[in-house]
C-alpha cells in the first residue's frame, strides 16, 4: 500500500476512534474509557500527519519544532489537569476550548499568508473556509477567555448598556463584511483577514462579558461548539478528513450540549446568550419576614436514622466541602439499618453537566441508587426524608410557584413536597442564581449550618449511636 493511503486509512480509523470514544462519553461507567479511546485517536492522527506523506506526496517540514510544542503543551496540559480542582473544571475546560479556536484562527491566517507569499489566487470557496475558520476561532478563544476571568472571579462585574445587542452584532457585521471583501477580491490579503480576526476578537469579549456566571457553562459548551466548527472549516480547506470529522463531533457535541443545558433550566438558547440574564442577584420574597429551623447534627441524625426512605440530593456545595466520601459512609450506615436510600440528580447540579455524577461516581455510589429527576419526583411525598447537601437553586420551589423569579419554569427536584427536609449548607447565603430560596422556611424543613463534609460526618458518628 502506498504511504499515502495508509495515512488515509489511519484517519478512517482515528475518526471512527473519535465516534466511539464520544458515545462512549455518554455514560459514567464507560466515560474513563472513552476518553482514551479518542487520546489514541488523536495519537495515531498525529503519527500519521508527521511520519506519512499528504496526497501530493508532501512530508511535513519543522518537526523539531512541532515536537518541542507538542512536548511543552503536553507538559502544561498534565500539569493543569492534575492540579485543578474538580470545582474549577469548567474554567479549565474554557481555557483548553478557547486555545483550540485560538489555533483554528492562527492556522487560517497562516494560510491566508502562505497563498499571499506564493501569489496564489484563491477561490472564492477556499477564501470562504479560511475567514470561517478565522473568524469563528477568534470569537471562540476571546470569549472562552472571558469566560475564564468570569469563573475564576478575575472579572467580577457584567458590563452591561442599553443597545448593547445592537452594538455587538454591528462589530460582527462588520467583521463579516471584511472577509466577504477578501473572498470577493479572489486573492489573498492577509492584513483584510487580521482586520476581520481583530473584529471577531473584539466580538467574542463583547458577546461574553454581559452573560452573568450562572449562565457561563452553557456559554462554554456553546464557543466549544464553535471551535468544533472552526476546526471543520479547517478541515475542509486542507481536505484532511479526521480534521474534519473530529471538527464535526465537537461542533456538534457541544451544541447538543448547549441545547440539553439550556432545556434543563427551561430557557432556549437564544434567552441564555443574549438576554443578559444569570446574574439577577438580589433575595425576592422577603426572606427576614419570615422564620426557619436551625437544628444539631444530633437532631438530623434522629430524623434520618429512623425513617423507612430517605433521598439525598446533592448540589455544588458537596463538591466544594469535599464531602462525597462522608455522604456515602452515611448512606451505608443509614442502609444497614434498613433504611432506603437514593439520590437524586438534577441535570445542571453543580457547575458544569454530569457534575454530580462525577462526584458520587468517585465515592463509588452504585449508578442504580442515583435516580434522574423526573424519575424522583412523584416519589416525593412518600419520601420521609429528604437531605438536600449543598444545593440551592435546584430544590428552590419559587421556580414552579413565583411567576417573578428568575428561575420560574426551571424544572426542579421537588424536595419541599416530602414529609421532611434536612438541608445542609452554611448559612442563609443564595445559590449560584442570586435568588433566596423558599425551601429554608418551611414548616418541613430543618437547616443543618455548617460546611457539608463536618456535618456528614457529625450526623453519621451520631447515626451510629442512635
Ligand atoms: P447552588 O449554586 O444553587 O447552591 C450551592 C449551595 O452550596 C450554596 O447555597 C452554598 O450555600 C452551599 N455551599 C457552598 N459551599 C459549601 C460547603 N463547603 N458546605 C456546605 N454547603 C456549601 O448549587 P446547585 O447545585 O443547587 O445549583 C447549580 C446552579 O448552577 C444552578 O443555578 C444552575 O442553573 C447553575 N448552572 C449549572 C450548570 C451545570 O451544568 N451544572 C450550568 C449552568 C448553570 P452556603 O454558602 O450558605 O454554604
Amino acid at each position: 500500500m502506498q504511504p499515502e493511503h495508509l495515512r488515509a486509512v489511519v484517519y478512517v480509523l482515528s475518526s471512527v476512534a473519535f465516534i466511539i470514544g464520544l458515545k462512549q462519553l455518554s455514560h459514567p461507567r464507560s466515560a474513563r474509557r472513552g476518553n482514551l479511546i479518542a487520546a489514541a485517536g488523536m495519537l495515531l492522527a498525529i503519527v500519521a500527519t508527521m511520519a506519512m506523506p499528504t496526497s501530493e506526496g508532501r512530508m511535513l517540514g519543522n518537526i523539531g519544532l512541532i515536537l518541542a510544542a507538542m512536548a511543552l503543551g503536553t507538559l502544561i496540559g498534565w500539569i493543569s489537569a492534575r492540579r485543578v480542582p474538580m470545582t474549577a473544571m469548567p474554567q479549565m475546560v474554557s481555557l483548553f476550548n478557547g486555545m483550540g479556536g485560538g489555533c483554528a484562527a492562527a492556522i487560517a491566517l497562516l494560510e491566508m499568508v502562505h497563498a499571499s507569499e506564493d501569489g496564489t489566487r484563491l477561490e472564492p470557496a477556499a477564501a470562504s473556509m479560511i475567514a470561517a475558520s478565522a473568524i469563528i476561532g477568534s470569537v471562540s478563544l476571546s470569549g472562552s477567555l472571558v469566560a475564564f476571568a468570569k469563573l475564576q472571579g478575575i472579572l467580577e462585574r457584567s458590563f452591561r448598556f442599553r443597545g448593547q445587542n445592537v452594538a455587538n452584532s454591528a462589530i460582527a457585521a462588520a467583521a463579516l463584511v471584511l472577509s466577504g471583501i477578501v473572498v470577493a477580491q479572489g486573492e489573498a490579503n492577509p492584513a483584510m483577514l487580521a482586520g476581520s480576526v481583530a473584529l471577531a476578537l473584539l466580538y467574542g469579549i463583547a458577546f461574553v462579558v454581559p452573560i452573568g456566571g450562572a449562565d457561563m457553562p452553557v456559554v462554554i459548551s456553546f464557543l466549544n461548539s464553535c471551535t468544533g466548527v472552526a476546526a471543520a472549516f479547517g478541515g475542509l480547506y486542507y481536505r484532511n478528513h479526521v480534521m474534519l470529522t473530529g471538527g464535526i463531533v465537537v461542533g456538534a457535541a457541544g451544541m447538543l450540549l448547549t441545547l440539553l443545558m439550556a432545556r434543563a433550566m427551561n430557557r432556549s438558547v437564544l434567552n441564555v446568550l443574549f438576554s443578559h440574564f444569570g446574574e439577577t442577584a438580589g433575595a425576592s420574597g422577603g426572606a427576614s419576614h419570615r422564620t426557619m429551623r436551625s437544628i444539631t447534627p444530633d437532631d438530623a441524625a434522629v430524623l434520618l436514622g429512623y425513617a423507612r426512605d430517605v433521598v439525598i440530593v446533592p448540589g455544588y456545595g458537596l463538591a466544594v466541602a469535599q464531602g462525597q466520601h462522608a455522604l456515602v459512609k452515611l448512606a451505608s450506615e443509614l442502609e444497614r439499618r434498613g433504611v432506603r436510600v437514593r439520590y437524586a440528580i438534577h441535570p445542571v447540579a453543580g457547575r458544569m453537566p454530569g457534575h454530580m455524577n462525577v462526584l458520587l461516581a468517585e465515592a463509588n455510589v452504585p449508578y442504580e441508587q442515583l435516580v434522574e429527576m423526573e424519575a424522583i419526583n412523584p416519589d416525593m411525598p412518600q419520601v420521609d426524608v429528604v437531605l438536600v447537601v449543598g444545593a440551592n437553586d435546584v430544590v428552590n420551589p419559587a421556580a414552579r410557584t413565583d411567576p417573578s423569579s428568575p428561575l420560574w419554569g426551571m424544572p426542579i427536584i421537588d424536595a419541599d413536597r416530602a414529609r421532611n427536609v434536612i438541608v445542609i449548607k452554611r448559612s442563609m447565603n443564595p445559590g449560584y442564581a442570586g435568588v433566596d430560596n423558599a425551601l429554608f422556611y418551611l414548616p418541613n424543613t430543618s437547616m443543618l449550618f455548617g460546611d457539608a463534609k463536618a456535618m456528614l460526618e457529625a450526623v453519621l458518628e451520631n447515626v451510629k449511636s442512635l
